[in-house]
């Protein structure tokens, strides 16, 4: 059963980006106003994320990581609509079974705070001789996560690893999706040891200021808003778009759909060929847009690398949106 379980999870979580992926999610659901990330080696030695979220309650450390432990499923709802998103407390179950992972948590009614290791979805003792049981230790409110040696048991995966910069690039990449979405959020990146930030962004900060934190002054000086919306196709969506005295070499887009950040290549491609109408020479957008949509029109489709979103009603919103971006282009002098 542990050979099936490894190979499942491994097929969830193909590189270190992944695991952290969901690690942020949790933390930002558990209502988390700061994240710290620390990462070694490209994410393969160490993935370390602490938040100041609600915490995790004691009683709830034995079966964190069996498969299906959720917080989240108060109702069919819920289910329908997490759902759309893959993992069904899966991640932490799938993080386990190919990686050392420890929980240091505290709640805000909990004197003191918990700290518990895991493997193959169990508590585990830290050293050999020792119980499996959480330790109360001294802590702050919320949860730290720290996922080490992914992949050990997995060694054809963990050789297929080149570069860490490479992976450390995809993991500057989402937390910076993730930064510059998350409004009232602070959030940190660095390598382990090294004093220099890879990403930081303020709580307070606005989503130009995010996007100046993460992107840079160059892009964030030449930004639009665009908003649309429609009730019948049930979306409202809200965004920021490079004028064209901005334009980038490869698209940049930052899609989030219903707070997740995913992919869609037929919203990338309907953007693509808006603006390049404004640029006649050619250049490619800078885009965030977040998109909220009835769950229950939303699919996602879990491929290990990529997260391709599709929903109904697909090429009526897509075109409400561009028309909007048409608009808010148009009046800028260039
Ligand atoms: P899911 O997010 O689908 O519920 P996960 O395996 O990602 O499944 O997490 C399992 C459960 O662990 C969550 O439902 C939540 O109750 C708890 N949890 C995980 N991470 C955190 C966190 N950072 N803060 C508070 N609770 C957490
Ligand atoms: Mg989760």
């Amino acid at each position: 059963q542990d050979v099936v379980n490894k190979i499942a999870a491994g097929e969830i979580i193909v590189a270190p980006v992944h695991a952290l992926k969901e690690l942020i999610e949790n933390a930002v659901d558990a209502g988390s106003t700061g994240l710290e990330i620390v990462i070694k080696d490209g994410g393969l030695k160490l993935l370390q994320i602490t938040d100041n979220g609600s915490g995790i309650d004691r009683e709830d450390l034995a079966i964190l990581c069996e498969r299906f432990t959720t917080s989240k499923l108060k109702a069919f709802e819920d289910l329908t609509s997490i759902g759309t998103y893959g993992f069904r407390g899966e991640a932490l179950a799938s993080i386990s079974h190919i990686a050392h992972l420890s929980v240091t948590t505290k709640t805000n009614g909990s004197s003191c705070a918990w700290r518990a290791h895991y493997g193959d979805g169990k508590l585990v003792p830290s050293k050999p001789g020792q119980t499996a049981e959480p330790k109360p230790i001294a802590g702050r409110q919320g949860t730290q996560i720290t996922v080490e040696d992914l992949f050990y048991n997995v060694p054809s995966r963990r050789r297929a690893f080149r570069s860490a910069s490479e992976e450390y690039a995809k993991i500057l990449d989402l937390v910076g999706r993730y930064a510059v979405h998350c409004a009232g959020v602070s959030f940190t990146c660095k390598k382990h040891g090294d004093s220099n930030m890879g990403i930081t962004v303020p709580a307070n900060a606005s989503t130009v200021d995010r996007i100046r934190q993460v992107h840079g002054s160059g892009v964030a000086n030449e930004l639009i808003q665009f908003k649309a919306s429609n009730d019948r196709w049930g979306f409202k969506s809200d965004g920021w778009v490079s004028n064209a005295n901005y334009s980038v070499k490869r698209t940049a887009l930052l899609l989030f759909i219903n707070h997740r950040s995913v992919e869609s290549s037929n919203i990338k491609k309907a953007v693509e060929q808006t603006y390049a109408t404004f640029l006649p020479k050619g250049g490619h957008p800078f885009i965030y847009l977040s998109l909220e949509i009835d769950p229950h029109r939303v699919d996602v489709n879990v491929h290990p690398t990529k997260r391709e979103v599709n929903f109904l009603n697909e090429d009526e919103i897509i075109e409400i949106i561009c028309d909007e971006i048409r608009t808010s282009l148009g009046k800028v002098d260039t």
